[in-house]
């Protein structure tokens, strides 16, 4: 047994853990669980539990479904709204899935992918950084408790209490992420009514992208406490701000200097990070597949919503895909990917991001000069002047993107790239041939 899961073992006896969540996600992001008793988790940490792969999103056919769970002992993590009858708490745990006939890691596992991308990064010298700004709504629930599109307060940009009535809530949330070992820096109030961003600490990328998993479900369950549903579909109201998941990303040498930041460059960006975000550039149709995986993402992805439309990166403009934020310390440089949305599978999109990162500085890549206007603005042919292109304008020309990439197709591995250009394909289809409310106020009375 190593230190760590003694240590977890220790905190199950002394936190009165009754039971033990191991999780991990499928390649939709969806996080699945086991429920397991605290007194298998020795066993757990020295055999792995065996379960059924077949029946999990995206995973393995039938005749070859034996897939184990080994938990990470630093995700350990006692669960802070779920009090069992007797007073005793759940916890849980992070895990990586195990093929077992191969006994390597399992190629269809999201946490997996991301750790490749890691480790690429890694054999380049580089330790990789994180950190999300996920969006999300509050909406009332009806009289059967499903979600509506009500929202339960007014409020706007950094608005306060009373305005802002969801206040409350977000606090609680706030609390319950903290009781999870989340280091807040801060929440506010979108731009939208009913909107909210609440932001961590930036972390190395696995632990962020661990932590962007357990932040949807904590937000979920202490808002379906306040009888809300929090919601991170990308746009749920047309017309409105939508929700993104701002991704900061930065590359740290072995002794822990920022590879991203150069005193004497006008950005205070180094080679490397502009190779960086070349790479994210030249890439980023391909990666929209993954980081804004929904149908409903390209309703964001529009222009007059603070949302990026437009392949460019600039220093302080916020319709570009990239920006680069203003920082006060040299540990603080680094890029802002603009793109992705909260229904992104996190481990993917991360390292859909990486790779396409790495490659940039692999190739040393050079990055335009940033854009200062307004890019919303311009009209195509000074689209052109300034060699602008556009993201996908829907899911389906962002997997055709994907099937055009290959760097993005190996960020995937094959068993992920094909299941999820398999999925996604399928849910666009789905759409097309779908009548909407919009079809038929437009139509059903004028024909
Ligand atoms: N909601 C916007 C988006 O969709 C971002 C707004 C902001 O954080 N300033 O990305
Ligand atoms: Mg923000
Ligand atoms: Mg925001
Ligand atoms: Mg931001």
């Amino acid at each position: 047994l190593s230190e760590a899961a003694q240590e977890v073992l220790d905190e199950i006896e002394e936190k009165n853990v009754d039971f033990l969540r191991l999780q991990f996600t499928d390649i939709l992001g969806t996080i699945k669980n086991v429920s397991i008793t605290a007194d298998q988790a020795e066993k757990a940490f020295t055999e792995g539990i065996y379960f059924d792969g077949s029946s999990i999103n995206g995973f393995v056919r039938i005749q070859e479904s034996d897939m184990r769970l080994d938990p990470d002992p630093s995700t350990f993590s006692v669960l802070p709204w779920r009090e069992n009858v007797d007073g005793g708490s759940s916890a849980r745990l992070i895990c990586d899935v195990i093929d077992t006939s191969t006994g390597e890691p399992f190629s269809g596992d999201p946490r997996g992918v991301l750790k490749r991308a890691i480790k690429r990064a890694n054999d380049m010298g580089y330790t990789v950084n994180a950190a999300p700004e996920p969006e999300f709504f509050l909406f009332e629930e009806d009289e059967e408790g499903r979600a509506t599109t009500k929202t339960n307060d007014a409020g706007g940009y950094f608005d306060l209490a009373p305005k802002d009535l969801a206040s409350d809530v977000r606090r609680d949330i706030i609390y319950g992420l903290e009781d999870m070992g989340f280091d807040i820096e801060a929440s506010h109030h979108e731009v939208a009514q009913g909107q909210h961003e609440i932001n961590f600490t930036y972390d190395d990328a696995l632990s962020t992208a661990d932590n962007v998993a357990t932040f949807r479900s904590v937000v979920r369950a202490i808002a379906a406490e306040h009888d809300l549903h929090a919601t991170f579909m990308p746009k749920p109201i047309p017309k409105i701000n939508g929700s993104g998941m701002h991704t900061h990303l930065s590359l740290f040498t072995e002794d822990g200097e920022n590879a991203f930041h150069d005193e004497d460059d006008e950005f205070n960006l180094s080679e490397t990070a502009k190779s960086f975000t070349a790479g994210i550039l030249k890439h980023a149709p391909a990666i929209t597949a993954v980081s804004n995986p929904t149908v409903n993402s390209y309703k964001r992805l529009v222009p007059g919503y603070e949302a990026p439309v437009y392949v460019a990166w600039s220093d302080r403009n916020r319709s570009a895909l990239i920006r680069k934020p203003a920082a006060r310390t040299p540990a603080a440089s680094r890029i802002e990917a603009r793109f992705p949305d909260p229904s992104c599978n996190p481990y993917l999109a991360f390292a859909a991001l990486i790779h396409a990162g790495l490659d940039g500085v692999e190739q040393d890549l050079e990055c335009d000069d940033p854009v200062r206007e307004n890019i919303y603005d311009f009209d195509e042919e000074k689209r052109e002047e300034y060699g602008i292109t556009t993201l996908p304008s829907n899911l389906g020309e962002a997997v055709e993107a994907l099937e055009n990439d290959e760097v993005i197709q190996d960020a995937l591995g094959e068993h992920v790239y094909e299941n999820f250009v398999e999925a996604k394909t399928q849910e666009h289809k789905e759409y097309l041939v779908d009548v909407s409310d919009w079809e038929l106020d437009r139509y059903l009375e004028k024909f």
